[in-house]
């Protein structure tokens, strides 16, 4: 494809890639088998000496297309989706993890994460949370069976930043895998190639689809770490290139054997989604920093969490990483305010979890989606009980301010 920009480059990906009577989508294809004219040609596609689809568990035309676009977005040099973030995440840990193996987590995670962590505890893979905004701390986490560092660019919901850079660096001098998940910026934002990630993670249920109609989620790999050194590639997969190593274990391992597997239909709604990403976040972001700034100067409220108000502790480094401060913040009314109460007040947010709908949302998230939890994690998470996630959406700009400054008025 010739030097296209970002969005053009999604809307032309399905033609340049061939389609049928000149289609401009790849089509849906349903069908779950695949089936050759010649058996020794089956056998070869089984035995790795042809390429083809024989089961869409493991791979499928019009999932592969989608797979193709999300490598060209983030850069990389091979992707693998499932059916949802949490697939994607947990097949990436299953697949490449062993008895005995450490890993190092940020300690501000998504909470199904940070579950997903607790049961890899008890199938003999420890896992230490650390303050990965600070690489002295994460430093110190790391140990000689430490195999995976797992970060998300900013954390939800009160918008850490990770160092990422610095823990990119020191990942690459160890030959640890370093694991982004970048669902809260999305390959528009960021791209985690850049601070030498070796798997991307993103949720594609976010912004990447954006409508909050599809479930999905993507893996992708970079050319920034050589499989070689990792003792836990089974010998079966280590064949070719050896920094697709990684994600061929996790294709077979985990896409396969696990089988959380994205349908065509959700892949090419995901695609149809995914052409627009641009033009919704650039729009989603200036939502949010009117809004976050309008409440940081309002005297009812007591502290708001978005990287683009220049008090929030990693400015400066959001600035310098990524192309806009994302559209999603957290504040807490003062104290005597009853937030159940406050956010009846609200007629346009939605009250529901998720996030990364074109639609404005808003949840109260210690009584919530961290309620599991408990309080000790959500006060090494930073969570007050009071603290109210709101997911901006691009609704007109006039219509979110008005409605918030009369729930304050
Ligand atoms: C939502 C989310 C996930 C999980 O994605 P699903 O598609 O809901 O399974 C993972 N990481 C982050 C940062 C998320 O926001």
């Amino acid at each position: 494809m010739p030097d296209w920009g970002f969005t053009t480059r999604i809307l032309h990906a399905d033609r340049k890639r061939g389609t049928e009577h000149g289609a401009a989508h790849s089509p849906v294809h349903r069908s779950v088998a695949y089936g050759y004219e010649k058996a020794a040609d089956l056998a070869a596609v089984f035995q790795g000496k042809a390429t083809g689809y024989l089961y869409s568990r493991q791979g499928n035309p019009t999932v592969a297309a989608l797979q193709d676009k999300i490598t060209m977005l983030e850069q990389g040099i091979g992707s693998l989706v499932f059916a949802s973030g949490m697939g994607a995440i947990a097949s990436l840990f299953l697949a490449l993890c062993r008895e005995g193996d450490h890993v190092v987590a940020s300690q501000f995670l998504f909470g199904n994460t940070h579950s997903l962590f607790g049961t890899l505890d008890t199938m003999g893979v420890s896992v230490s949370f650390t303050d990965a905004t600070d690489i002295s701390a994460v430093e110190e986490s790391v140990c000689e069976n430490t195999r995976i560092v797992f970060v998300e660019t900013i954390a939800n919901p009160r918008t850490q930043i990770a160092d990422l850079e610095a823990i990119g660096q020191l990942c690459q001098k160890k030959g640890i895998v370093y694991v982004v998940d970048n669902t809260m910026t999305s390959p528009w934002l960021f791209n985690p190639v850049i601070v030498k990630a070796t798997l991307i993670v993103n949720s594609l249920t976010k912004y990447l689809s954006g409508h909050g109609q599809a479930l999905g989620g993507a893996i992708t790999a970079t050319k920034h770490f050589d499989w070689e050194s990792f003792d836990n590639i089974d010998p079966r997969y280590r064949k070719g290139d050896s920094t697709l190593w990684g994600l061929n274990q996790i294709r077979k391992k985990g896409l396969r054997d696990l089988g959380a597997s994205l349908t065509a239909d959700s892949a090419h709604n995901v695609a149809v989604g995914m052409e627009t990403l641009a033009l919704r976040m650039t729009r989603a972001c200036e939502n949010a920093q009117t809004l976050a700034d309008y409440l940081h100067s309002h005297p009812d409220i007591e502290a708001v969490y978005y990287p683009g108000l220049s008090d929030h502790l990693q400015h400066d480094r959001a600035k310098q990483l990524f192309r806009a401060f994302g559209a999603l913040f957290s504040f807490t009314p003062k104290k005597q305010a009853d937030i159940f109460t406050w956010l009846n007040r609200l007629q346009l947010p939605i009250q529901s979890t998720n996030l990364g709908d074109n639609r404005t949302l808003i949840i109260p998230v210690a009584h919530t989606i961290y309620y599991e939890m408990g309080p000790e994690r959500r006060q090494a998470m930073g969570i007050a009980d009071n603290l109210l996630r709101v997911s901006v959406g691009i609704e007109n700009q006039a219509d979110l301010l008005g409605d918030f400054e009369r729930a304050l008025a």
